[in-house]
């Protein structure tokens, strides 16, 4: 079981569950209540010193700066969401949030978790994410295949801000694992239409190819009186190979 090649830093925290008795097919987002790198996170007492009473974990932390910590490695049960059931499947993600309501993540932060899920999901063939905000489907992971902290012990994780935003993220995410592209049809013809002056305007550019050098066709051309030895790579109009056969015509 691989983990994700976008951490920014790694810590491994001794409280864990290894190796992990289910397969991974939910995700598991919470909030720390405090602004911070991955890597603060990564370093706090409660995650280093082991403790089956008072210690926790995660699978990753997202810093505010949108770092991206390893803290219990996928292939290992993280203590996170007060659901050992929930966290054998789960990946579970500590998203750096404002220290009270609603806490509120970064743009930075926000932009790494969906990479990160992104990235989860592939790897672990999750084709999507699910969210319908209700609790009664825990488990049910083909209906619904986010959990959140909350539904599992008296606490605010992860917070109204992740919890309102979870409907999104599933979207963008899903967006993102089907490759779609969310422009209208004049937005496509733009870039198309971009691509194709980049491409003519690097034909352009190119210098005589060595072929061409060697037989001295431009020079020899030029002389006949063809063309004006201009663009030698580039493509030829109708008006221009009417002007090259009216010259060797000599009309
Ligand atoms: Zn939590």
């Amino acid at each position: 079981m691989s983990n994700s090649n976008l951490v920014t830093c790694t810590r491994i925290s001794p409280n864990r569950t290894s190796p992990r008795n289910h397969k991974i097919d939910t995700i598991t987002i919470h909030c720390t209540a405090g602004q911070f790198t991955a890597q603060q996170v990564l370093n706090m007492n409660h995650i280093t010193t082991y403790s089956t009473s008072k210690g926790a974990s995660c699978n990753y932390v997202v810093g505010k700066d949108g770092s991206i910590g390893l803290c219990v490695p996928e292939s290992d049960c993280s203590w996170c969401s007060s659901s050992s059931s929930n966290d054998h499947r789960a990946i579970t993600i500590e998203v750096s949030s404002d220290a009270t309501h609603p806490y509120a993540v970064t743009d930075a932060a926000y932009k790494a978790l969906i990479d990160l899920l992104i990235d989860i999901c592939q790897r672990n063939h999750i084709p999507e994410l699910k969210w319908k905000g209700d609790k009664s489907l825990i488990g049910q992971t083909d209906k619904q295949n986010m959990t959140v902290h909350r539904w599992f012990a008296a606490k605010a994780c992860p917070g109204d801000w992740l919890y309102q935003h979870h409907g999104q993220i599933a979207a963008e995410v899903n967006q993102r694992l089907k490759g779609e592209v969310d422009m209208t049809k004049e937005e496509v013809k733009g870039i198309v239409r971009e691509v194709i002056q980049e491409m003519e305007a690097e034909r352009a550019a190119q210098p005589e190819s060595d072929w061409a050098g060697k037989a001295q066709i431009r020079a020899r051309a030029m002389a006949a009186g063809f063309t004006d030895g201009t663009r030698p790579q580039s493509l030829t109009t109708r008006e221009e190979v009417d002007a090259k056969i009216l010259a060797a015509m000599g009309k």
